[in-house]
């Protein structure tokens, strides 16, 4: 509980204010009944990893609940350092959200312990250069958390389907609605008891695209009076957008069969690997495929895919429909799912044209760095970029046209042809929010926050919202909601 003598329901952005990562939201009722809606890692600026995600700006023991929209990383990845800090209340998400994040918070961690084990022997390289034997100083450098306190996210979470009201309090219901998005991704309806009546605030959590390859479209919430909607692809537009499986065999054509080339799909473990194998699968069924091997090469994308298995109802009709038909929504002939860190060397000395898929999609980390590194000066190659990619990444640095790149240590000139498709984006267009907000207006909506997003792009769409007024929050700023 958090004192509120407002009288008002007042809402405080701690994260993704005018910044993409870190979600992180604060509600708290005229009772004083607190509520976190997200708690994501922030990965504005690398170097300041520690110092952004430490320490947390209130006190997690004053949080009566934590609301997790879906399982990526910068929603999820800062709960174990929440409960480690003392939040000792439930967090509630859906089914498919919680096994998501289970095996998502276990990679992070594992992330985490191989830079600091980079920056532990840096730092002793640093002291033997200068001649000092004794051990340099490592007491400061930490993991945000451990592996028990990512069990005890697990015993805290309870699992709510979507269009069910789970009362918090007196004063306090919490609904999911479909989001798209990944597998589980929800949009979270808060009803609020107020002394008025009832406030309704709505947030988007992350949302997906109409007609994705496998989730279901969003669903914009009823009645709101405030909603709080990320804005990822504010003033941009997705280009190319053909059916998937047509883009996916003009790259094909364009390197496997006409040059007996190789085809490099960074993608996101989860959400987005899937969605292209599903993809490659229905090509396969239609004949659109050619004889030739499809590596998948990332060991969470592995076991995200079973997830995604085993929740075919939270799929869209299209996917259920294929699923029931041809039994499976991923296996294919010719699809090699890799297993140990080995195989990624067997992938390198495969000569035959073939397609790779592996994380991570902006080319940073993971296993795909590999791949790239071996396939970026061969000719007839193409890197298939799949989704944005941040700035100080490699998948940007590939993208505007750098010529050499270094990767793992070595430097490379780039021989490869690099592309890039939106078909597979996990985020709805600036059109496509338009036409979200189109479907949560109403007479009484007050007022639409925009998170998630870079600043440019909330300029641009705050621009184009014509149904209330636009808040852009900064980074702290609370609001006192009127019903
Ligand atoms: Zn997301």
């Amino acid at each position: 509980m958090i004192h509120n003598d407002s009288g008002k329901v007042r809402y405080t952005s701690w994260g993704a204010a005018r910044q993409v990562t870190g979600s992180m939201h604060l509600v708290t009722t005229p009772s004083g009944y607190t509520v976190l809606i997200d708690c994501g890692l922030d990965y504005e600026k690398r170097d300041q990893f520690e110092a952004r995600n430490a320490h947390f700006p209130f006190d997690p023991a004053t949080v009566d609940l934590v609301v997790l929209t879906h399982a990526h990383i910068d929603h999820s990845g800062n709960l174990p350092n929440l409960v480690r800090q003392g939040f000792t209340g439930p967090i509630l998400c859906t089914g498919a959200t919680a096994e998501l994040s289970a095996f998502l918070l276990q990679d992070s961690l594992n992330i985490q312990r191989g830079e600091l084990a980079r920056m532990r022997e840096s730092r002793s390289r640093k002291f033997r250069k200068k001649g000092k034997r004794h051990h340099a100083p490592v007491a400061d450098l930490q993991t945000l958390y451990n592996n028990k306190h990512i069990q005890l996210v697990q015993e805290q979470t309870v699992e709510l389907g979507f269009r069910k009201e789970w009362r918090a309090d007196e004063a306090l219901s919490v609904e999911f609605f479909e989001a798209g998005h990944i597998l589980g991704a929800a949009s979270v309806l808060l009803r609020i008891a107020v002394p008025e009546g009832e406030l309704r605030l709505g947030f988007t959590g992350d949302l997906g695209n109409w007609g994705s390859p496998l989730v279901k479209d969003p669903v914009p919430m009823p009645a709101l009076d405030y909603l709080v909607s990320e804005s990822t692809y504010g003033g941009r537009m997705h280009q190319n957008l053909n059916d998937p499986r047509e883009e996916l065999a003009h790259y094909i054509r364009e390197s496997c069969e006409k040059f007996n080339g190789k085809l490099v799909i960074p993608a996101f473990s989860v959400g987005r690997t899937q969605s292209i194998l599903f993809t490659l699968n229905r090509m396969y069924h239609d004949g659109l495929l050619p004889r030739i091997r499809v590596f998948t090469d990332s060991p969470l994308a592995i076991r995200s895919t079973a997830v995604y298995n085993g929740n075919r109802h939270l799929l869209n009709d299209e996917a259920r429909a294929f699923a029931e038909k041809h039994g499976s929504l991923f296996d294919f002939p010719g699809l090699q799912v890799i297993q140990d860190e080995m195989s990624t060397e067997i992938i390198g000395e495969y000569n035959e044209p073939c397609i790779i898929v592996s994380s991570a999609g902006m080319v940073e980390g993971g296993r795909i760095q590999q791949h790239v590194r071996m396939n970026i000066q061969n000719p007839f190659a193409i890197i298939l970029i799949a989704g944005y990619c941040a700035e100080g990444t490699l998948g940007h640095r590939l993208l505007h046209g750098q010529r050499t790149v270094e990767i793992n240590r070595s430097v490379r000139e780039v021989y490869a042809k690099v592309a890039r498709t939106d078909v597979f984006s996990a985020h709805p267009d600036h059109k496509g929010l338009l036409r979200y907000f189109d479907g949560v207006a109403n007479p009484k909506l007050k007022g639409v926050f925009l998170v998630h997003g870079d600043e440019t792009c909330m300029q641009a769409l705050a621009a184009d919202v014509k149904h209330c007024p636009v808040h852009i929050p900064n980074k702290g700023q609370s609001f006192l909601l009127d019903a």
